[in-house]
């Protein structure tokens, strides 16, 4: 494991280059949750004196990340510069592998989308879908007219479980062949990039941390529809990813003991009663399997008032009560997020029906957020959450005990001044 943070051992550490290294990043992490915002601003969020933000700031500026922008009247004395994010201090790509299709973006440092492109995945072989997503990559890189050392890396999510860059897609539907690919250490060799890979919920979850629900909420869980459902978990502003890469897999939970038989093996699985699966199956007939259902179908039927699905409604909001009973009861968040690739008629509607929620122990003393809302970005990009992950391991205090670390080609990547200034090296590991 060679991705180095210097930073990375506070709190045995002495090392001066160490401290100067995290007291950088988390100015850049203040200007980039709250800027344009003021030296002395940061200065009291942050805890440093003026002079110490001043040239923290300095360095942050001859490197790229930061600039100023306007000043700002005050009641005394000169007008306060501004201090926000350049956009252009990088750029990273973001890949997300979705049932039928992929999409790919290229975003700026500020996530604004700079290239996009979609494809459809005819054949879903690993190393087809990888040669695919390698032009993808190549693709957004001629359109951007941006060059690789611009680039920190790449995202890419996966509906399945990650475990050392390989991941473990659906082997019922997809085969075995994509049981433990190597994903990332492939697509490094195809882009010349560093790449990272995570589960679609799990991304989801970083990117409502960096740019939705995460400015209000310490700690969420983010509800993630897919075909199936799971989970992305927030404690405390960093994500969390379990052991092994499967925490937040609430689609497996049991909710019904004995109940309706799941792929996993298990009887009851949350999945089973809540999904976009299940409610696919109400309405699919014989001639075609749920994921052969359009989103756009059910959504039809939803307006329309279909008996089917309004069956399925009120029986898979009362799973989803249980559900966050249950996610309350284990973890104590601010607020469960819901979202993902569900038809937004059918999320109203399952929120609807799992209203009123079960009894929360916990006295929530005048939360000024819900038990249950919907995510605010969504769904339709998660690509954008995949092209977080490279800022998000950046932003991440411990990045170097991150299970993303392990992911490796062993090659060799450029080096980049920008990250180096953050004490981050993602050029070898
Ligand atoms: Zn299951």
């Amino acid at each position: 494991m060679n991705l180095r943070v210097e930073g990375d051992r506070t709190l045995s550490g002495t090392n001066l280059l160490q401290t100067r290294a995290l007291n950088r990043r988390a100015v850049f992490d203040a200007v980039r949750r709250s800027g344009p915002v003021t030296r002395a601003e940061l200065a009291q969020a942050i805890g440093l004196t003026v002079q110490a933000i001043s040239n923290i700031a300095f360095e942050l500026e001859s490197a790229g990340l930061i600039r100023q922008q306007g000043k700002r009247a005050g009641q005394r004395g000169q007008p306060a510069v501004e201090l926000s994010l350049d956009p252009t201090g990088g750029y990273s790509i973001g890949l997300s592998l979705a049932y039928r299709r992929v999409i790919g973006v290229l975003v700026d440092l500020t996530g604004e989308v700079v290239a996009s492109e979609a494809r459809e995945l005819v054949e879903r072989e690993p190393d087809v879908t990888a040669n695919v997503l390698g032009r993808l990559v190549s693709h957004l890189l001629e359109k951007s007219k941006l060059r690789r050392e611009n680039i920190w890396g790449i995202g890419c999510s996966v509906p399945g479980t990650v475990e050392n860059g390989a991941f473990w897609y659906d082997k019922v539907q997809e085969g075995e062949e994509w049981e433990t690919f190597p994903l990332a250490a492939k697509l490094e060799e195809l882009t010349g990039l560093r790449t990272f890979v995570e589960n679609d919920a799990t991304v989801a979850a970083i990117g409502e941390r960096l740019y939705g629900i995460g400015r209000v909420a310490r700690s969420f869980f983010y509800l993630h529809f897919n075909l199936g459902v799971g989970g992305g978990l927030v404690l405390d502003g960093h994500h969390y990813r379990g052991t092994f890469g499967g925490a937040g897999e609430i689609g497996h939970m049991i909710v019904k003991p004995g109940g309706r038989l799941c792929a996993c093996g298990s009887r009851g699985c949350l999945e089973q009663y809540l999904s976009f699966y299940s409610a696919a199956e109400t309405v699919c007939g014989p001639s075609r399997t749920p994921d052969e259902v359009p989103g756009e179908e059910l959504a039809a039927y939803c307006r329309q008032g279909d008996p089917r699905l309004v069956a399925w409604m009120n029986e898979a909001g009362q799973y989803l009560r249980i559900a966050i009973r249950n996610i309350e009861a284990l973890f104590d968040p601010d607020t469960v997020v819901i979202g993902g690739g569900l038809p937004a008629e059918l999320l109203e509607g399952l929120i609807a029906a799992a209203s009123p929620l079960l009894p929360n122990m916990v006295h929530r003393r005048a939360s000024p957020l819900p038990r249950l809302m919907p995510a605010e970005h969504a769904s339709e990009l998660p690509a954008l959450g995949a092209a977080a992950l490279p800022m998000a391991v950046v932003m991440q205090p411990h990045a170097s005990g991150s299970a993303w670390a392990s992911t490796t080609s062993g090659l060799p990547m450029p080096t980049n001044p920008a990250l180096a200034a953050l004490g981050i090296d993602f050029s070898s590991r």
